[in-house]
């Protein structure tokens, strides 16, 4: 492809060794691990921070074990520490705390996009990453074997293009630099559906993230649950998701569904329409590897762009910062070889990187989608699983992926059923 001379001279300024489209956590925890190991990161990303990213806030051990990864100062003020999951359902209400293991710390986080992604870009930064931000990527800049080169973006109304040895797509769900690739998400794969609002609040302290496993459309119990998270600051981050396994889902208000919902709760709690500081926001969520493949023609997927939400519990920040590392080693030792083809086959390995972290796990996720779309299922769940305290510990770990290698009978059954699950 021939870059347009009036953009030429931004070429040479911008060169780098990756380029990644993309500051959310996946984008910004890749591009720190990049430079960490002294390479020469472009991070470009179409949004000026700080801005808003509609989501829960809410990070489990996983996540905060990549965040404490980074060096990021989790003491400092602004972050909002929860000992576990209130679970509210079957007419019961109960704290379930985080597991102790030796793999994850026994605490979760709270923190608004807000001020997460530009924390964590401004980490990248500081790091050596260079950050451009309202950069728009539009095209990728193929070279004549069909390999990325490059791309090209919309900055102040200008067209610009950028050169490197290898693009990483970190640009969400929508991601545009996949699907310019030719990467078309899966049909196969669960979506989910996800809307959350916030609310002044006297719950926004709460020590524990409140999960609501009865979300009712009429008579119909749907497949999906509703949150309260508090953030600290005064509000409360309330919001559902719901799954496409089940027949309501097609031409549901999922907007309306939350009023519905919040309409039920104690006043005192104040989820009233007159306290609502922001409107009902949603978005989708890309689950169980729905873009395959994650290597192709110099193009690395990482996070919600490689959908890699995990289909057990909607958690996508965590897989996000943990693929962003994973693919930052795999980019690290491939620049490093010699040859194209040496380091085509380190890439091209990285796919195989992902499955066998997550690949049975994200089998069994799916599984269990497809099972709680059956009507009557989730019903039968919550009135008979809920209360059995040792059942749900487990269910714990297992819709959190939270076990030790080593660890208890539960983590040896979880960590032997995600092996023998096929990875696809
Ligand atoms: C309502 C809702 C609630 C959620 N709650 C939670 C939760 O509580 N906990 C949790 O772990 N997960 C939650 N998730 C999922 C989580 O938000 C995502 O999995 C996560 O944001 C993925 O991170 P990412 O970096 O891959 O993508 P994103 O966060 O989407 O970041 C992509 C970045 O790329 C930029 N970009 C996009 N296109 C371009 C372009 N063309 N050029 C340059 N830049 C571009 C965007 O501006 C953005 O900054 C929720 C999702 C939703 C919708």
């Amino acid at each position: 492809m021939t870059v347009p001379a009036a953009t030429q001279r931004n070429v040479a300024e911008a060169d780098a060794d990756v380029i990644v489209v993309g500051a959310g956590p996946a984008g910004s925890t890749t591009a720190f691990h990049l430079a960490q190991a002294g390479l020469n990161v472009l991070l470009l990303e179409k949004t000026t921070f700080p801005r808003e990213k509609v989501c829960g806030d809410g990070l489990t051990p996983r996540a905060v074990k990549q965040l404490i990864g980074m060096g990021i100062d989790i003491d400092a003020p602004g972050w909002v520490r929860n000992k576990g999951l209130r679970v509210v359902g079957g007419g019961m209400r109960f704290e379930l705390d985080w597991p102790e293991l030796s793999s994850y710390p026994d605490f979760g986080l709270v923190r608004t996009r807000q001020d997460f992604d530009e924390i964590l870009a401004n980490n990248a930064v500081r790091a050596g990453v260079r950050m451009l931000q309202g950069v728009n990527v539009t095209a990728p800049i193929l070279d004549r074997s069909g390999h990325i080169v490059g791309v090209t973006a919309k900055k102040d109304g200008e067209e610009v293009s950028y050169r490197s040895r290898l693009v990483v797509a970190a640009d969400g769900n929508s991601t545009r630099i996949s699907l310019a690739m030719g990467l078309h998400k899966r049909e196969d794969r669960p979506m989910g559906v996800a809307v959350r609002t916030y609310f002044t609040s006297p719950r926004h302290d709460d020590d524990y993230l409140e999960t609501w496993l009865e979300l009712w459309d009429e008579d119909t119990l749907l497949p999906g649950y509703g949150w309260i998270f508090g953030v600290g600051d005064g509000t409360s981050n309330v919001g559902l998701g719901l799954l496409n396994t089940n027949e309501a889902f097609k031409g549901m208000d999922y907007r309306d569904l939350l009023k519905r919902w919040v309409k039920g709760m104690p006043p005192e709690w104040g989820y009233v329409e007159e306290n609502m500081t922001s409107p009902i926001r949603g978005a989708a969520l890309p689950m169980a590897f729905n873009r395959q493949p994650h290597y192709t023609r110099g193009l690395v997927l990482v996070g919600d762009a490689g959908g890699m939400i995990n289909p057990f519990n909607g958690e996508g920040i965590a897989y996000a910062m943990e693929t962003g590392h994973i693919a930052a080693e795999a980019i690290v030792q491939a620049l490093a070889r010699p040859t194209p083809a040496q380091r085509e086959r380190v890439l091209r390995a990285y796919p195989a990187m992902l499955k066998d972290a997550y690949g049975g796990y994200f089998t069994l996720g799916r599984g269990f989608v497809e099972l709680i779309g059956h009507p009557g299922v989730m019903n039968f769940a919550t009135r008979h699983a809920l209360p059995h305290p040792h059942l749900m510990r487990f269910a714990l770990k297992l819709l959190a992926n939270l076990t030790d290698r080593r660890g208890d009978a539960s983590d040896r059954i979880i960590n032997a059923l995600s092996k023998v699950a096929p990875s696809a």
